[in-house]
């Protein structure tokens, strides 16, 4: 099929190589001048595992081009998907304007045409967005003419940063939403060498056919942020249990593995830590709490989810006020600046809050990120923080460290070294995928987020010139 993706960010990029690793011609559309000369130039504007050689791969064939003139792009394709940012509304309303946009955009482009098509909807919109959408394209194609044949399909998408090329070509389920079974039909066979697992990518191993839900335009919708929902709450949950871990010398990861097995419950995203944070899970949650009170539905659970979310970020720091009681003139190193490993994205990561409470305490703060510190420039989001090229560098001089992003690579440090830099030997592992015995025996006093440091680890240790009592200058 020939098919146009309007929106090459996470979603949209991703989206637009895997079709074309599908065997459709597809071609990208975005109006960032920029991201779109590095696209037409061969480079992925983003860093995700596997997109840059799968991008290369997607044009070396033909089948996957990018270019800014959105009118030509939908007057030659029979499938657009609309894949563009519903960032949060400061009421915390998802900002559908550049749906708008482009809905009314596409409109305009096929005034007079009567080749059926479909426009699908990959942004994640509120609840009423298809039927919106619906509408907006027909008006923008008005002037007198009779509507274009357009139908439109809701088919969000699932896949986690990090890991969204993967998950692209095996999501757990494809969710298609429609009220004309022909739209759906197409978009069936659209997905088939997917569902069949028969294109690049795919697991092969992973047994029978992709399940495919198809639903109405509104369930549709609403799946998704159910889905986020859902997820926000399975882990604001655990943090609520690993606070009370905390207090009664239990450990949130036994007690997860305990109750994970339970097959009614899953030991997915019952990891304690810092919470949740990313272009997603924030705006979802608070898009949903939007739409429900906006018709009179109080949403109490989804509130308290949001709650405990706020107060990991806050707990970081109290933690390191336990050992560390006045953070004024403290030197305070960050590893991991976003929102989770294996990917750039710094958007509502929580890094940036704990710095800014850091700061706003009086602390300095440094940051070592296994991506952008290794990037030639420092993004303009991370400019409180002090760049560091190395976890050596960061640990030079600091009181303490806190892991904020559980990178991989944070596992093989060498903490005796890193020790041996620091002022004072004081961890926060805010995601507790640090090994308690490992850093105890280096000399640190670890703490977990609802984990107790293992025997002989409850003080930290002092450097040559540290103290952990020390009092603000
Ligand atoms: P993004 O900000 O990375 O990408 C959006 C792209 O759209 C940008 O490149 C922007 O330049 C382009 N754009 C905006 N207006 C345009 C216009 N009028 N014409 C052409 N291009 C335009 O956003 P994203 O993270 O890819 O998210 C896109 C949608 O997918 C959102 O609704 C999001 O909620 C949803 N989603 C995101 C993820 C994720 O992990 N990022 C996962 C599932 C769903």
């Amino acid at each position: 099929m020939r098919i146009a993706v309007i929106g090459t960010g996470y979603v949209g990029l991703v989206s637009a190589v895997s079709l074309a690793h599908m065997g459709h011609t597809v071609v990208g559309v975005d109006n960032n001048a920029e991201k779109l000369a590095q696209l037409q130039g061969g480079k992925s504007p983003i860093y995700e595992p596997g997109l840059q050689e799968d991008l290369t791969l997607a044009m070396g064939t033909g089948r996957l081009q990018f270019h800014g003139n959105l009118v030509a792009a939908v007057g030659s394709s029979t499938v657009i998907f609309i894949a563009v940012g519903t960032p949060p509304l400061p009421s915390g309303a998802s900002d559908t304007r550049a749906v708008a946009t482009v809905a009314s955009a596409i409109g305009v482009a096929l005034a007079g045409d009567r080749q059926p098509r479909l426009v699908v909807n990959k942004s994640t919109v509120p609840m009423g967005t298809g039927a919106w959408v619906q509408d907006l394209v027909t008006r923008g194609a008005a002037a007198g003419s009779a509507p274009p044949p357009v139908t439109v399909v809701s088919n969000p998408e699932f896949l986690r940063e990090g890991q969204a090329l993967r998950d692209s070509y095996n999501p757990d389920r494809i969710v298609l939403g429609s009220d004309d079974p022909a739209a759906l039909l197409t978009m069936e066979q659209l997905y088939a060498p997917l569902i069949k697992r028969r294109c690049r990518g795919c697991d092969i191993s992973r047994p029978g056919p992709i399940p495919l839900i198809k639903t109405d335009l509104a369930s549709a919708e609403m799946i998704k942020y159910a889905a986020n929902a859902f997820l926000a709450t399975k882990v604001s949950f655990i943090n609520e249990l690993a606070q009370l871990c905390d207090c009664v010398g239990a450990d949130i990861t036994l007690v997860a593995d305990g109750i994970g097995l339970d097959k009614r419950i899953g030991r997915a995203f019952l990891d304690a830590g810092i919470g949740w944070g990313g272009s997603c899970l924030p705006k979802d949650v608070s898009a949903l709490m939007h739409t429900a009170n906006s018709r009179g539905i109080h949403p109490r659970l989804l509130a308290a989810v949001t709650g405990v979310n706020q107060d990991q970020r806050r707990l970081v720091v109290r933690k390191l006020q336990q050992a560390l009681p006045v953070l004024q003139g403290r030197t305070i190193g960050l590893l991991g600046l976003t929102f989770k490993p294996n990917t750039d994205d710094l958007r509502e990561a929580p890094a940036l809050d704990i710095a800014a409470e850091l700061i706003r305490l009086g602390a300095t703060v440094k940051g070592f990120d296994p991506y952008w510190s290794r990037q030639d420039h420092w993004p303009k989001a991370l400019a409180s923080i002090q760049h560091c090229a190395s976890a050596m560098a960061l640990a030079k001089g600091c009181d303490a460290l806190v892991v904020v992003t559980e990178w991989p690579e944070f596992k093989l440090l060498d903490w005796a070294q890193l020790g041996r830099e620091m002022h004072q030997r004081l961890v926060v592992d805010g995601r507790n995928c640090l090994d308690g015995v490992v850093l105890t025996a280096a000399g640190f006093h670890w703490q977990g987020m609802g984990r107790n440091p293992p025997p002989h680890g409850s003080a930290p240790s002092s450097t040559a010139s540290g103290s952990a009592s020390r009092s603000a200058p």
